[in-house]
Parts: structure tokens; C-alpha cells; sequence
């Protein structure tokens, strides 16, 4: 087994990684003490106030199938509770329409499935089907803003279902597609994905992982622009200064 594959990424270490990454060594040490697996399973509520928020809306939007499924398919007016709650009905809007364009693949295939390989991990908010045996890997974000590695974030779920042995055999779809739903505007945008930006994709993950491995705990270059927004710091201040790497 080499080096690289011992190294088992989660969607949210990688984005970490990317932002900082001496804050990804600071959760990767965290997480080591966490057992892996599904979000649900997990105390949140020492978390940011706006990361619980996040956890109760895409529950809501989980739930709208199982809730609102017969209503979308049978053209019904949209019930009070949703009319009232504006992410709802933002969200009731976005699926009528995806409903009237494509009614034989509006249902999901899956909602927030997580899955696993030897070398990464993470929950995916919704699996869409598309024609052909092809399918789309589908984000719930609140707003653009608050999604600064967006692509790479969606690229990191195509390659992980495109993977897993366990994505073959329940779905056996190939992954074609990558989008995302902003909930607090009503917005999406999607972006297809072909097997070659898959490989590509794949490569630079491994010089990534490879780059993690070498433990050089390298600070944000503009840090000092987020010291006060970033829940590390409090820790990342107390890492003496000779053992950081300095950038080139
Ligand atoms: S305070 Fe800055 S250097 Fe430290 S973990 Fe946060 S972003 Fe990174």
C-alpha cells in the first residue's frame, strides 16, 4: 500500500486543506478521535451557529420529497407551511420546474448518501438521475458566498461516486453532471463533467494528499485578514513559530 492511500480524505478536510493548511491539521488531528461516518451520528452543538443553521435547512429540503412528492407530481398549489417559510418555497418553486422539464428523472435517486472509499469520504446532498444512465451530484449551499471552493468541492463528490463500489452496484449510473442549489436565493447552477476532468481531477487530489503527508504546517497566506472570522485561531496562535513553514 502506498503512502498516499493511507490517507483517507473527507469532502470538508479537503475544502480545509484549500483554504488553510494548517487548519486542515488542526481537524484532521480533531477528527482523528471522531468515528468516521455520516454527519447525523455527531453532537453539533458546539458548532457555529451558522453551521447548525446550515444542518436544519438541508434536513428541511431532505424531507420536502417525503413530504411534498405526491403534490409536485399531482400539480397541487403549494400548502401553507411551505408558502411561509421562503427557503420552501423558493425550494417548491425550483423543483415544479424541474418537475415540468423533466418529469421521469425529477424524483432523486438519493438524499444525503454517504460513502466511503479507501482513500476518501463524505455525504453527498442529493443524487439526481438523468437520461442514459447518467446522473448528477447535486450541493445544498446557503449562498455563493459562503462557497469558495464550490468546484472543486463538486468534483471531489463526482470522483468519490464514481469510485465506490457501493455507487456501482446500488445506482449503476455514471456521473455526468455536478450542480449545486443556493437556498437562500432560489439560485442553481450546474456544470457537466466528463471522464477526463474526472482523471485530471484525480491526479491533482493525489498531489494534494501527497503534499498533506508532509506534515509542513503551512499558515493561510492572507491570515491575518481572517484571524478574527476563523474558529481555529485560538489554537493556530499557540503553534510556536518555528514549527511553521514559512511560504516560498
Ligand atoms: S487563524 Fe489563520 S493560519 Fe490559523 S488556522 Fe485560521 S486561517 Fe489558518
Amino acid at each position: 500500500m502506498t503512502a498516499t492511500k493511507r490517507l483517507n480524505l473527507s469532502k470538508t478536510e479537503f475544502t480545509v486543506y484549500l483554504e488553510c493548511p494548517l487548519k486542515f491539521y488542526l481537524l484532521k488531528q480533531q477528527n482523528q478521535h471522531m468515528k468516521e461516518g455520516p454527519r447525523g451520528g455527531r453532537d453539533h452543538s458546539n458548532y457555529p451557529s451558522h453551521f447548525k443553521k446550515g444542518l436544519k435547512e438541508h434536513r428541511k429540503l431532505r424531507a420536502f420529497y417525503k413530504n411534498y412528492a405526491d403534490d409536485i407530481i399531482n400539480q397541487n398549489a403549494p400548502p401553507d407551511k411551505v408558502t411561509v417559510q421562503p427557503i420552501l418555497r423558493k425550494f417548491w418553486e425550483q423543483e415544479v420546474h424541474r418537475h415540468q422539464v423533466d418529469p421521469d428523472n425529477w424524483y432523486p435517486l438519493a438524499l444525503e448518501l454517504y460513502l466511503a472509499t479507501e482513500t476518501m469520504r463524505g455525504q453527498i446532498d442529493r443524487v439526481d438521475p438523468l437520461s442514459n444512465n447518467e446522473c448528477c451530484i447535486v450541493e445544498f449551499k446557503s449562498s455563493e458566498r459562503r462557497s469558495g471552493f464550490l468546484y472543486q468541492e463538486l468534483l471531489f463528490y463526482a470522483l468519490l461516486a464514481s469510485e465506490s463500489q457501493e455507487f456501482k452496484q446500488t445506482y449503476g449510473r455514471t456521473v455526468s453532471q455536478v450542480g449545486c442549489y443556493f437556498y437562500d436565493s432560489g439560485e442553481w447552477f450546474s456544470k457537466k463533467v466528463t471522464p477526463e476532468d474526472l482523471s485530471d481531477f484525480k491526479l491533482t487530489l493525489k498531489s494534494y494528499q501527497a503534499e498533506m503527508l508532509t506534515g509542513n504546517l503551512i499558515p493561510r497566506v492572507d491570515c491575518h485578514l481572517q484571524i478574527d472570522k476563523c474558529s481555529y485561531a485560538v489554537i493556530c496562535t499557540k503553534v510556536p513559530d518555528i514549527m511553521l513553514k514559512k511560504h516560498e
